[in-house]
């Protein structure tokens, strides 16, 4: 299943292609603008040269789920392509400070360490970060899953507004498995008009993936984390 640069080029074309289309569609059928929605193409298990011609093909939003992987694509993608890199999954606190001298967006913010650990990360290296508060919406959310209750967003938006070197961008989340990707969305979207209340300027909402795009869109979602759709399906990792 080797391709040729050219056509694996193709293949990626067709796949934005096709993603671009479904998100003006639901733009549409929303009664939204589509440039208020930016699209993150999720490239984890993908090589780095997959990155570079998404970047040639125009992509801007690069998004990776695991460290040390994205570190090594970052250091191997052409320096010259102008790409922003998201960091949107599970994060250890030990990873916190190495991912926050290469992420521009953390998406997956769900607990006061992390806040720490990221704004250590990047006031020692004169940078900065945007940052998500993740949210678990399975309302019978097990322990040790990726994302904060509803109800311990407030605070940790707040440290994450005063954390040196951290910019609170919104709320993130995946929508439960076998859910109704619609009523999640719903209830992110709750959370979302709660957090502007006391973060006026927190507005981005990054919700909805290959499988449910069309849902978060309708719900409000100004960023889409799509892999699968654009590149193909993952090889399954062991
Ligand atoms: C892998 C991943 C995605 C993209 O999922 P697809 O189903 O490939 O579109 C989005 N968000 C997170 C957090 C992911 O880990």
């Amino acid at each position: 299943m080797t391709s040729t640069p050219d056509e694996r080029a193709a293949q990626l074309a067709a796949g934005l292609a096709g993603v671009r289309h479904r998100l003006a569609g639901a733009a549409a059928a929303a009664g939204r603008p589509v440039d208020e929605l930016t699209l993150v193409v999720v490239t984890k298990t993908y090589p780095a040269g997959d990155v570079d011609l998404l970047g040639r093909l125009g992509v801007r939003d690069v998004g990776e789920s695991r460290h040390p992987e994205a570190a090594d694509k970052r250091a191997q993608v052409d320096v010259e392509l102008p790409l922003r890199w998201h960091f949107v999954g599970a994060l250890q606190t030990n990873k916190a400070r190495a991912v926050a001298g290469y992420a521009d967006v953390v998406h997956s913010v769900d607990r006061p360490r992390l806040v720490e650990a990221l704004s250590a990360g990047v006031t020692r290296r004169g940078r900065s970060v945007e940052c998500f508060v993740q949210v678990d919406l399975d309302e019978e959310a097990q322990p040790g899953r990726s994302g904060c209750s509803p109800r311990a967003v407030p605070e940790l938006a707040d440290a994450l507004a005063q954390a040196p070197g951290l910019v609170l961008a919104g709320v993130m989340a995946v929508a439960p498995r076998g859910a109704d990707p619609r009523a999640a969305f719903g209830r992110l979207a709750a959370v979302a008009a709660d957090l502007r209340v006391r973060h006026p300027s927190a507005r981005a909402i990054s919700a909805g993936m290959s499988a449910d795009l069309e849902a978060a869109v309708e719900a409000g979602a100004t960023h889409v984390r799509i892999g699968r759709a654009v590149l193909g399906e993952r090889p399954p990792t062991g």
